[in-house]
Parts: structure tokens; sequence; C-alpha cells
């Protein structure tokens, strides 16, 4: 876990900008932002993938939707729409083994996802 990117900058020891903080959840731009608009909802607590979330975390996946709420609304892309993504593992192109969910907006997205 000490390892962890994502944990580092959580725990201060890597800088980033948070844009959001609360007791559970950061959210701070991503480095290689793919749109106008490209942050990173991180739940505080070490969570790999997708596929290692436990009932006990139902409430915190559940905050991260109202986070992405608020942020969308703070940066001017609730009404034109944006996308939430969150890679699981090898095919989708997971390369931070920390859950995160990808906020995107200020432009149109294509469909299907390359
Ligand atoms: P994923 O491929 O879903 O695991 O996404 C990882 C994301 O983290 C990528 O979009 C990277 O650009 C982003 N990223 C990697 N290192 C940093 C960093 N130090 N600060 C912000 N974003 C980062
Ligand atoms: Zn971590």
């Amino acid at each position: 876990m000490s390892e962890c990117l994502f944990c580092k900058i959580i725990n201060d020891s890597v800088p980033a900008m948070f844009i959001y903080e609360d007791d559970d959840i950061v959210a701070f731009n991503d480095i290689n932002p793919q749109a106008p608009v490209h942050i990173l909802i991180v739940p505080k607590k070490h969570i790999p993938t997708v596929m290692d979330i436990e009932k006990n975390s139902v409430d915190l996946i559940g905050k991260i939707y109202l986070v992405a709420q608020r942020l969308s609304l703070e940066h001017g892309i609730s009404e034109q729409g944006f996308r939430l993504v969150v890679n699981c593992n090898h095919d989708a192109g997971q390369e931070i083994f920390h859950i995160h969910f990808h906020l995107l907006g200020g432009r149109k997205m294509l469909w299907p996802p390359g």
C-alpha cells in the first residue's frame, strides 16, 4: 500500500492540488487531461479496483457520485454533460490500482469509447 501513488498523494508525500477534500474523498486534476475538465475523484481508503469494493464501502462509493455532481456544477459541465469513468483492470487500461473515478467534460464524447 505504501507504494501506491494515490495513497501518497492523499498522505501528502506526493504533491497535488486538491480541488475537493472531505473526510473520505479527495479530488484533483488529472496530470494528463483527456478533456477540458478531467478530474480524478478518489476515496481516501485504498480500494484497488471495482472488484475489491465490499459492502461496507457502498456508502463511500455512493458519496463519490455526490462529489461528481458538485464538481460538475462547479466546473460548468452539469448541463452540457460529462462522463464518469472507472477503469477496472488490464483491458480497461487501469494504470493506478487505487480506485478512482474520472470526471470528464467540456467536449463532446464519443461512443463507443476507444
Ligand atoms: P487509470 O488508467 O484509470 O488507472 O487512470 C490513472 C490516471 O491517473 C491517468 O489518467 C493519469 O494521467 C493520472 N495520473 C497519474 N499520475 C498522476 C498524478 N501524479 N497526478 C494526477 N493524475 C495522475
Ligand atoms: Zn492507495
